[in-house]
């Protein structure tokens, strides 16, 4: 059982090893109560394509980075509070196998483990902090999720128009409300989605016009700005070129058991 982890003296060497490792590129995660649940790495899936990641699942939060030296530095960090997330299971397809969604109001996206196991693995521990979480604020799951973005390579012409083909000058931009990916033109309209950002953001067409259709009229105020804006500098994924890929894949560890087995 995770909550045997408390306070242990494993679970605080672990939690201050994760701490060292991203240094000053992180927050403090010594929290009374948070147990390091488990880790390991998966491959997530940006803008362009998918990257490996390091993964820190505990008790409360989801933490990722990016890997600069296996096991010893990782920087950008990434801290997603687990009450907010549901998961969805992908199935395997040519490409890509034993992935999983995690979605939350703010951000949604995929990610890959390396072995049918290990999805499992990581589904199961994940779903159990969230139940577990949820059982314990009484607060019910959210509903609303951010869209999942359609990888950069899945489009060669606008999905709004199919028409316009994208090129270096052409550039692809994201529909923040659906996650297609669309021309310029497609997607000049901005709406405010509160869970998203503060400021209006980049929506297609198609999106606008339900977002703007009478049962939504009272947002208007908020949502009528046209953008002309190509830079699509907004657009960026939160990732750049990686050092230090790990070139042997280490098992992902989950140290406390969902089951009824006592902790190891
Ligand atoms: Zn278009
Ligand atoms: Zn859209």
């Amino acid at each position: 059982m995770v909550d045997k982890l408390v306070n242990s003296e494993a679970n605080n060497r672990r939690i201050m090893m994760v701490e060292s490792c991203f240094g000053s590129s992180g927050q403090p995660l010594q929290v009374p109560g948070r147990v390091l649940v488990g880790e390991g790495v998966l491959t997530k899936m940006c803008r362009k394509k998918p990257k490996t990641r390091q993964f820190f699942l505990f008790n409360d939060i989801l933490v990722y980075g990016n890997i600069i030296i296996n096991k010893k530095k990782y920087n950008k960090q990434h801290i997603i509070p687990l009450e907010a997330v549901k998961l969805e299971s992908l199935n395997d397809d040519e490409q890509y196998r034993n992935g999983w969604l995690i979605k939350t109001a703010s951000k949604s996206f995929a990610v890959y483990a390396a072995t049918p196991i290990e999805k499992s693995e990581w589904m199961a521990h994940i779903n159990k902090c969230i139940d577990d979480l949820l059982r314990k604020s009484g607060k019910k799951a959210v509903e609303e999720h951010a869209a999942v973005w359609v990888p950069d390579g899945e489009a060669t012409v606008c999905m709004h128009c199919r028409k316009s083909q994208f090129t270096l000058i052409n550039r692809r931009h994201h529909c923040r409300k659906c996650g297609a990916v669309v021309c310029g033109p497609c997607s000049n309209k901005r709406f405010l989605l509160p869970n998203q950002s503060s400021k209006p953001l980049r929506v297609c067409l198609h999106c606008y016009a339900e977002l703007t259709s009478v049962k939504n009229n009272h947002l208007l105020d908020n949502a009528q700005r046209d953008h002309p804006d190509s830079s699509g500098e907004e657009d960026s994924d939160d990732d750049e070129v990686q050092q230090g890929q790990p070139e042997t894949h280490d098992l992902s560890k989950f140290y406390g058991d969902i089951g009824e087995k006592p902790a190891q």
